[in-house]
């Protein structure tokens, strides 16, 4: 399979935040968000190809992590990631997986969790592909819904993530600097307290702004 990068780092996003992880960061996506932070990982004949043996090898030398995080590009679109996935969770405590969501889960495992991150209508044309398998997404139980929200999403985050439980819609600000990301989080807080969302952090960007294998 092509990967872009495997690192150590925190999560910096969702439930787990703060949490120490490995990362393994798949190459190859076909969403286009607009705003996409890791567009390095769409073309998926860039990255460097390796076999999955030594993928695990590789992530095993950055010490060791009860959590596991494969995110990409977009996972689901990646030759090979079912197989990793499998070896995943027989190594790590929990795997947490990033992913658009433009098909069903292809695997339900106790100690494996979907941050499934539907798009919104201005991000990309394919905004409703994530959204098709929104049915199959929550019935996987270890599912949360993180919906990133850009200057002037507000209104169409809130009618979709309406259409789903409470308890499992997280709000993540879009930003790039420092100052974006406090003032959108500050927009975004209001509307949580409002709905009884959850607002995510963005560790990464607040800690280290936009930088690869972070
Ligand atoms: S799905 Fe993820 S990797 Fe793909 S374009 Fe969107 S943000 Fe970027």
């Amino acid at each position: 399979m092509r990967i872009a990068e495997t690192f150590r780092s925190l999560q910096g996003e969702g439930p787990s935040a703060g949490s120490p992880a490995t990362f393994v960061r798949l190459q190859g996506c076909g969403v286009g968000c607009s705003w996409c932070d890791s567009k390095y990982t769409w073309d998926p004949d860039k990255g460097r190809e390796a076999p999955l043996p030594a993928i695990l090898d590789e992530l095993f030398t950055h010490g060791p992590t009860d959590l596991l995080v494969i995110t990409g590009g977009e996972p689901l679109e990646v030759r090979g990631f079912e197989e990793l996935l499998e070896a995943a969770c027989r190594s790590w405590t929990r795997v947490e997986v990033e992913t658009s969501g433009v098909s069903s889960p292809p695997a339900s495992v106790g100690n494996l969790f979907w941050n499934w991150s539907p798009k919104l209508p201005r991000v990309t044309p394919r905004w409703d592909d994530t959204w098709g398998a929104a049915a199959a997404w929550m019935a996987e139980p270890r599912t949360i819904a993180k919906i990133v929200v850009g200057e002037g999403d507000e209104a169409e985050a809130i009618r979709l993530a309406r259409t789903l439980p409470r308890d499992r819609v997280w709000l993540m600000p879009e930003a790039m600097t420092e100052g974006d990301l406090k003032a959108r989080s500050v927009e975004l807080a209001e509307v949580c307290k409002r709905e009884g969302w959850r607002l995510s952090p963005r560790l990464h960007l607040w800690l280290w702004g936009v930088r690869r294998g972070v």
